[in-house]
């Protein structure tokens, strides 16, 4: 008697719940237009439409199950798909990325050992190659494909700690030696947070840089802390820079902290997980066609090169920083070489050990439509945002805060506000509150907030192929109208 397992399908059975599938996705793709972004229903609902039962001691039917589920995501999600989600730096997905992983998962191979993906691991190369390419990043990189700008970020800080460290780290850990400290602006993503507590450094070791007006790092206060940490006999290792910062895009001056790097002997990481893809437009700003002056880089193709979560990829300038700092070889991995040829294994550079074939929904991507198709993608998500700004400024109930890269960040103002100055700032942050919240809960479009210089304001990033320029100048006629209902009650 054959072995019957409970998990498997016949193919004639997985053809026909696949095919299904594929077409209810087709359909909800088709749709998305004319849903809501989100249904804004309360916790509790959702709580009880998933349903608090407890674990099925018998099976259902494999068809019914990933159709009534397949309505279940359709009807009570948010959509980043959504041509007016422009909130957070969430892209909306590639459609190939949604087949692209279906065929990821189809072969299942393990991204850890070559001989365990013989085809994965040398198109996740090819990937890394080409995301460097795009960027304008060497293209003898090392690079790893991770789960998102978080990893990647990380990734880089452990292999710049374990470069710059002056004695055996991984043996002696932080104890070892001097102090290290890092340096980066105000406005720097919280994985540094993370990243230094998990590495035992303690956020003491993070030296937070104040910015410009345009929330760009002050290089002169960087080299004033530099100048002192050494005096004081400790060891400045590394400076982070962002290129395209979360709250408004801001890129840092990469080129002049390279040159702070070069002189002092700094570790330059480029924090690019949402900015540093820009780099391939026609227009880019001249910092970011710097970027081959970082030893290493953070980016997230799961941000603008729209592919499905999750993947994000480091970049570093010696691949043998990745695998110093990565690297063990356990007596029970066989990992050495294929067919007396000498092969590359992915945990060798990598915190993970078994690891998925993400690297398959970015590589289809770039070859569907190349440079050209992400040039042009990107460059008018940059203009729509432009679009947008200019739509603020024109308005007399809308202040214009930044626009840079894709991101514009704005407030309400009503009309015939007539209030004392030292109340002004609190009453806006109010309104201002108030109207995101109805906003995001409302469905019909979706922002998110930005808070510069004490001032809440309202944050629209569009990193998706699917927002025109109707739904851009949709923006300033939705937060006019709810701002003058909210203001109204208010009042
Ligand atoms: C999004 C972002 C991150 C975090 O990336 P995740 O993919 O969310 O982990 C870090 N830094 C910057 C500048 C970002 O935009």
């Amino acid at each position: 008697m054959p072995r019957k397992a409970p998990l498997d399908m016949s193919p004639e059975q997985f053809r026909q719940i696949g095919h299904q599938l594929v077409d209810d996705i087709a359909g909800f793709i088709g749709s998305l237009p004319d849903r809501p972004v989100t249904t804004g229903e309360p916790p509790s609902k959702i709580q009880e439409l998933v349903g608090t039962g407890s674990l099925p001691i018998h099976g259902s039917d494999a068809g019914e199950l990933v159709r009534e589920t397949s309505e279940l995501l359709f009807n009570h999600s948010l959509f980043n798909g959504h041509p007016k989600f422009l909130g957070y730096i969430t892209s909306s997905a590639a459609p190939i990325g949604m087949l692209a992983d279906m065929l990821a998962a189809a072969i299942n191979p393990n991204v850890g050992g070559w001989s365990l993906s013989p085809v994965a691991t040398e198109i996740e190369r090819q990937t890394i190659r080409w995301i460097a390419e795009l960027v304008g990043y060497n293209t003898d990189c090392g690079g790893v494909l991770v789960s998102g700008g978080n990893m990647a970020n990380m990734t880089c800080f452990l292999a710049a700690r374990k470069a710059k460290a002056s004695w055996p780290l991984t043996k002696e850990g932080m104890s070892g030696g001097k102090s290290m400290i890092v340096y980066c602006s105000a406005e720097t993503h919280t994985w540094i947070n993370k990243a230094v507590d998990i590495a035992g450094m303690g956020t003491d070791a993070v030296r937070w840089i104040e910015t410009d007006t345009d929330n760009r790092i002050n290089v002169a206060a960087l080299r004033l802390a530099i100048r002192k940490d050494t005096e004081k006999g400790k060891k400045p290792f590394m400076v982070i820079g962002t290129a395209g910062s979360v709250s408004t895009g801001a890129i840092d001056p990469l080129r002049e902290l390279s040159e702070i790097c070069q002189k002092h002997d700094l570790w330059f990481h480029v924090d690019g997980a949402y900015g540093a893809f820009a780099a391939c437009t026609k227009g880019a700003d001249d910092d970011l066609k710097s970027l081959h002056n970082a030893d290493s880089m953070a980016l997230d193709p799961h941000k603008w090169l729209y592919a499905p979560l999750e993947v994000g990829c480091a970049l570093v300038r010696n691949e043998e920083t990745l695998s110093d700092t990565f690297s063990f070889h356990p007596p029970y991995y066989k990992f050495d070489g294929v067919a007396g040829e000498k092969t590359v294994s992915m945990v060798d550079f990598s915190l993970q050990n078994s690891r998925g074939f993400r690297a398959l929904k970015v590589w289809l991507a770039l070859r569907q439509v190349g440079r050209e198709g992400y040039e042009q993608m990107i460059s008018d998500d940059i203009s729509l945002s432009k679009k947008m700004a200019d739509a603020i400024k024109k308005s007399n109930e809308l202040e214009l805060f930044s626009q840079s890269l894709s991101i514009v960040t704005f407030r309400y103002v009503p009309n015939d506000l007539d209030i004392l100055e030292e109340k002004r700032q609190e009453y806006l942050n109010d309104l201002n509150t108030r109207i995101l919240t109805i906003i995001q809960e409302g469905g019909e479009l979706f922002l998110s907030n930005a808070i510069i210089g004490g001032d809440y304001l309202l944050r629209a990033c569009i990193v998706n192929f699917r927002t025109d320029e109707s739904d851009v100048s949709a923006v300033s006629e939705i937060i006019t109208r709810v701002g003058r209902e909210v203001s109204a009650e208010t009042h």
